[in-house]
């Protein structure tokens, strides 16, 4: 069985996996195919590639980035392709780049609060000590957006910003009806959520005229009334932590919303945390 899904007439996806791999795709056109996200080492990535390449598919000419996390960039040096990020991705690859990445090195910013000893954890598991990680720089950069031309195919990227990382960006492919979201829909590092930045994404998310959205680390592809749901559910969380309102019938995505959201409230404005029913 291929670790790969053929998700339409032009897009493959590879669902995402331990430690903490996030869905990976490629756009297949007439003339070229794009890498959507490299994976977080250069085996993740071979991976893929071996399994685009057993589809008969060609192989990938660029890559572009949703956002700049480890786990989504550091599998692009092994592409050898053309590398296509949004201004801040590119300004944070240079300085992943020039970071320390030995065990020890690790240890001491999980102890200094910078890293979380879960993200210390999967880097190890991923990348097994002593590693070498090579981060490939951008090649091109773009600050709104971009449109690539596959043949048959148009990727549009979009910078869309939020609360999980500012440089995240998505893309839309057509006319496949596919959008391939990376992690932008999650809360931040530290857990939160707001309003200014949620819902204003959202809204964004649901411009484009998608019928499938592939999430970083989501374990299925979900539906435009799947993706509609969601954000229901961000936003009933949402008021409840504003108004200190009880939820009737919370499951645990909402209750994990509220949580974000209660996390990312200025704090003295926020009523009592809501209960749930
Ligand atoms: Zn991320």
């Amino acid at each position: 069985m291929s670790v790969l899904t053929k998700l339409s007439e032009r897009v493959y996806w590879m669902p995402p996996g331990p430690p903490d791999r996030p869905s990976l795709c490629a756009a297949v056109g007439d003339r070229r195919t794009l890498m959507l996200d490299a994976g977080s080492s250069n085996a993740h990535t071979r991976t893929f590639l071996d399994a685009l390449s057993a589809e008969g598919a060609a192989r990938p000419s660029a890559v572009v980035y949703t956002h700049s996390h480890w786990d989504h960039v550091f599998g692009g040096a092994e592409l050898g392709g053309h590398v296509i990020a949004h201004a801040l991705t590119a300004a944070q690859l240079i300085e992943l780049a020039a970071m320390d990445w030995t065990d020890e090195a690790l240890d001491e910013r999980v102890a200094s609060g910078q890293a979380s000893p879960q993200h210390a954890e999967h880097v190890r598991e991923e990348l097994p000590s002593p590693r070498t990680v090579e981060v490939a720089p951008a090649d091109i950069v773009f600050h709104d957006g971009l449109d690539i031309e596959l043949g048959g195919v148009s990727v549009r990227v979009r910078h869309v910003g939020g609360d999980h990382s500012a440089d995240s960006s998505v893309m839309y492919v057509e006319p496949d009806h596919v959008l391939f979201l990376g992690d932008c829909l999650c809360d931040s590092p530290a857990g939160a959520l707001t309003a200014e930045l949620a819902f204003p994404l959202c809204d964004a998310i649901l411009a484009f005229d998608a019928e499938l959205y592939v999430e970083g680390h989501g374990a299925s592809v979900v539906s435009r009334s799947e993706m509609q749901g969601l954000i229901e559910k961000m936003r009933i969380a949402e008021r409840a932590v504003r108004e200190g309102s009880a939820i009737a019938e919370a499951d645990e995505e909402t209750d994990d919303f509220v949580r974000a959201f209660w996390a990312g409230a200025p704090r003295g404005e926020a009523p009592s945390y809501p209960r749930t029913e």
